[in-house]
């Protein structure tokens, strides 16, 4: 039975190393390729050769990522399969764990390879580099220590999805009660927040205790691959080749002296129209005017002929880019039973094509999400005649640069789902989105780099450096009474636990997505040109040269933060 919302998909390219057909289950089918590989690599004499066996390695890895792409999707799609579910644990519990020595074997080979220092380096570079801190940073030793990392991430997960409180005489989990904090009854809002937030302070302990051991860990990790200190680890680990703690620490710089004052106005406004003395933790979330919340659609059929809509009037290549996703079928995007929830964006890296779920249920909300994803299927479309796998693919600070452009070149076409003032409101909310991110992303990643930086820190200490970091950061909200919530506000910050400085990466991309969007005020086609031009380099090239591609500065320090806030503020000021 297909468990795929998608048919027979065309093929981008016939396979010529991996057989076709070839069963994903059986690792006696898988081993061989490996092993062939190994020869093949060794009968190499020339660098055409050469660049042959890694095209070679290129489809058996897009294969591999196919394959466990569907079997994600299916599950995704029927959580109520036990099939799907059992095929994709499968997948991920016995297939994925024996490939990983394998892989390493090859990157192995590859930079021992006589070929190498032959091949044509602006080509090569960026693969070059990445292979090599592959090999650089793998320590046997380590392998035990991140498998303890993953289960205490799990225990965090576990825990933190485990919690519930009563409300109104109902068990609701915290993401439930997310959304009593729009309701205009401000002292339902308030039980709301204050049953979550106390939920939370039972748990503290938990928290900070898995939150040690990872410390621990962490530095111990770093501590086996030779560097000083678990930050510079991380920074080689996530591959930050183009830039330096240093950079990240003159980001925070710009966002406290530039984002801060706009935060604050936004806050004060919102103070004023609530028409209150001071606001409180639970009035942030509320419509300000008290309206109803905004009702794009009813079906996700209208999402999908909306957003086309909107693609049409901005670029006739992305119109076709998405009229294709909907010809294939590679849009599931109503929420029905059985269905996994949110939202993803998937590449099924063989057929060289963009998968989209979703669970829309009407609201603005989903209207970003499908712009956000329908951004990232673009870039998995623009890379396509790119024949390098790993090329095909760019890292996360510009993919979010895709994904995020296109909320805002789009948003400026929602009148395709609402009346020119309801449209204004939906742009409203999304420009006072990006103002309010980007405090919080500071205060996490600075954070990060105070722990990190801090070894054998006290939990004292820790709470001492995050309240300084709120201090800095902090906006003009009310905390009174509630300070031991303020103190431990990062325990809800999912990325601290399970994946260590990953977060200024959405930072450096939203300043990228405003700078797409600055340029399209100049002059739109040329904007959108060099957009889909920096999405078509997928990730062949360092980030320098993709934001370049793209018309962005790669910077983000005040010179480049200070203009995109003034555009922010003005447009912000046009829509009141
Ligand atoms: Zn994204």
């Amino acid at each position: 039975m297909n468990l795929l919302p998608f048919g027979d998909l065309p093929q981008f390219a016939p396979r010529r190393f991996v057989p076709d057909p070839i069963n994903w289950d059986r690792w006696e089918e898988i081993s061989p390729l490996f092993d062939r590989l190994e020869t093949k690599a060794t009968q190499c004499a020339t660098s055409a050769e050469f660049e042959h066996w890694l095209l070679d390695w290129s489809e058996l890895n897009a294969a591999l990522d196919e394959e466990g792409s569907k079997r994600y999707i299916a599950m995704t799609c029927h959580t109520d399969n036990p099939e799907a579910e059992k095929a994709y644990l499968y997948f991920v519990e016995q297939i994925e764990p024996q490939l990983k020595p394998r892989q390493f074997k090859l990157s192995e080979i590859y930079l021992a390879h006589g070929l190498r220092g032959h091949l044509a380096k602006t080509r090569y570079e960026v693969f070059d580099r990445d292979t090599q801190v592959h090999v650089e940073l793998f320590r046997p030793e380590n392998v035990p220590l991140e498998t303890d990392e993953t289960r205490l991430g799990q225990q965090y997960q576990k825990l933190s999805g485990s919690l519930t409180v009563t409300f109104c005489g109902e068990e609701k989990t915290l993401i439930q009660m997310g959304r009593y904090l729009e309701e205009p009854d401000r002292a339902l809002r308030q039980d709301a927040w204050e049953l979550v937030a106390n939920r939370r302070l039972q748990e503290v302990d938990t928290f900070e205790e898995i939150f040690d051991q990872l410390v621990k860990l962490r530095e111990q990790i770093a501590k086996n691959a030779g560097f000083p200190n678990y930050l510079e680890y991380a920074f080689r680990a996530r591959r930050r080749f183009d830039y330096t703690p240093a950079d990240c620490r003159a980001f925070h710089d710009a966002i406290e002296q530039e984002i801060m004052p706009v935060l604050r106005e936004l806050q004060a406004e919102r103070r004023r129209q609530l028409n209150l003395p001071a606001l409180r933790p639970w009035d942030l979330a509320v419509d300000p005017l008290n309206r109803p919340p905004l009702r794009p659609f009813e079906h996700a059929d209208h999402l999908i002929n909306r957003t086309q809509d909107i693609f049409t009037k901005l670029d006739h290549s992305l119109a076709d880019g998405f009229a294709k996703m909907q010809q294939f079928h590679l849009l599931d995007l109503d929420n029905r039973k059985g269905k996994a929830p949110g939202g993803y964006q998937s590449t099924l890296a063989e057929a060289r094509l963009p998968f989209i779920f979703m669970n829309a249920v009407g609201l603005q909300r989903d209207v970003e999400t499908m712009l956000h994803e329908a951004g990232h299927a673009f870039h998995a479309l623009a890379s396509q005649n790119e024949d390098l796998y790993s090329y095909r693919s760019a890292p996360i600070e510009f993919c979010e640069v895709a994904s995020m452009s296109m909320e805002l070149l789009g948003g400026e076409h929602l009148e395709e789902f609402y009346s020119m003032p309801e449209a204004n409101r939906a742009r409203r909310d999304h420009l006072e989105g990006i103002v309010k991110f980007f405090p919080w992303m500071a205060t996490i990643d600075a954070f990060q780099h105070w722990i990190y930086s801090h070894p054998g820190h006290s939990r004292v200490e820790r709470t001492g450096a995050w309240l300084e970091l709120i201090e800095r950061f902090g906006d003009a909200v009310d905390w009174t009474g509630h300070e031991a919530v303020r103190a431990h506000l990062w325990h809800r910050q999912l990325h601290l636990f399970l994946h260590p400085f990953y977060y200024v990466e959405y930072g450096i991309a939203q300043l990228g997505a405003l700078r797409v969007w600055a340029n399209s005020k100049l002059n739109k086609a040329k904007a959108i040109e060099d957009y889909q031009r920096a999405l078509a380099l997928g990730g062949s090239r360092p980030l320098p040269d993709l934001f370049g591609a793209a018309g962005c500065p790669f910077d983000f320090s005040v010179r480049t933060v200070k203009p995109l806030v003034e555009l922010v503020r003005s447009e912000l000021a046009k829509l009141n």
